[in-house]
């Protein structure tokens, strides 16, 4: 065996098949008194118990989608992964990187509350909602405490400069920044910072973003916003428009599209920047393509010129000339 598949091999045996799908809400029961378990299947709409575990051998089997594998396989077919993607989200429930940025997460949270500017720089953003500003875990992350903090917490400094949470000369990466943490499923997989002084705008970890942006709560729409930016979808809830999803920034991965599918007949309203310089449309109908082909309906957003969609609520927009907008959004 080389060393990948030992790696794989070890991977599977620490993250047992049943666990992860009773973690994961499944209800199975045992058939006889040997390793099988049956239950309804995960995988596709399934009203009579078709999907089968062999907990000795760490494999399924669905009898009415055919389809079966292992955990590896499993994780692919129900969150639409790629094999390597897949890997990669197993390795991280395994790794303690999503329960460090979690505390990170935390920490940068309650400083929000500690100094001003945080929740200052959010107002003038437009972003007031207190109760939305807990929902999305929003924080602020002032520079020089969070070594001390974690390392209490007994991360390791080495730890911290390889999350890339600590530069190498010592201050936090996000000093000065608001922090949106990014979520999958129930774990953090990376954070958001975004300047509010003149340092470079936003910054994340050198790390994967992750599916979009909240998609656990966005899927159930049927109609869904795809915008640019977090602060785009931070004023975008607030108004009322909980459909409104990100992929930070104009460029969707393969899961990502993958999530967007999920639903056939989904419409995508893109409502990307207006930019003077044409980026932000650009981006747009270079991803038209890409929706088109896999079969969703796309509109596009006609903001006023220059305007985000962050900018355009700042500058007075309800969320009624929203509504206006997306009613006369271009169908392509
Ligand atoms: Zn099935």
């Amino acid at each position: 065996m080389d060393a990948m598949s030992e790696d794989l091999e070890r991977l599977k045996q620490r993250i047992p098949l049943l666990e992860y799908l009773q973690r994961h809400h499944w209800r199975g029961h045992r058939v006889g008194t040997g390793p099988e378990f049956a239950g309804l299947c995960p995988l596709h709409e399934d009203t009579h118990p078709s999907f089968y575990i062999n907990a000795r051998k760490n494999l399924f089997y669905c009898h009415g989608c055919r389809r079966g594998g292992d955990l590896i396989r499993f994780v692919e077919l129900s969150r639409h992964l790629s094999f390597r993607e897949s890997v990669a989200y197993l390795q991280e429930e395994l790794a303690p990187t999503a329960q460090l940025l979690a505390h990170t997460a935390a920490f940068y949270q309650l400083e929000l509350h500690r100094y001003p500017e945080g929740v200052q720089y959010l107002a003038e953003r437009g972003v007031h909602d207190a109760r939305l500003i807990e929902e999305l875990g929003i924080g602020y992350a002032r520079g020089g405490n969070l070594r001390p903090h974690l390392q209490a917490l007994g991360y390791s400094l080495e730890r911290l400069l390889e999350a890339g949470l600590i530069g190498p000369q010592g201050p936090d990466t996000f000093c000065r920044r608001v922090i949106f943490p990014c979520r999958q499923q129930d774990h953090i997989v990376n954070l958001y910072g975004r300047s509010i002084g003149n340092a470079f705008p936003h910054r994340l970890l050198p790390r994967s973003k992750g599916g979009l942006f909240a998609w656990e709560s966005v899927r159930q729409f049927r109609d869904v916003i795809l915008v640019e930016g977090l602060f785009d979808l931070a004023v975008l809830w607030q108004a009322g428009f909980r459909n409104t999803t990100c992929a930070i920034g104009t460029h969707l991965t393969p899961a990502q599209l993958a999530q967007l599918r999920e639903n056939p007949d989904r419409c995508v309203y893109i409502a990307f920047d207006q930019d003077q310089n044409q980026a932000g449309q650009n981006a747009a109908n270079s991803l038209l393509p890409c929706l088109d082909q896999a079969g969703l309906h796309v509109r596009l957003v006609d903001l006023p010129a220059g305007q985000d969609p962050n900018s355009y609520f700042t500058a007075g927009a309800t969320a009624k000339d929203l509504a206006h907008l997306l009613e006369e959004a271009a169908s392509l």
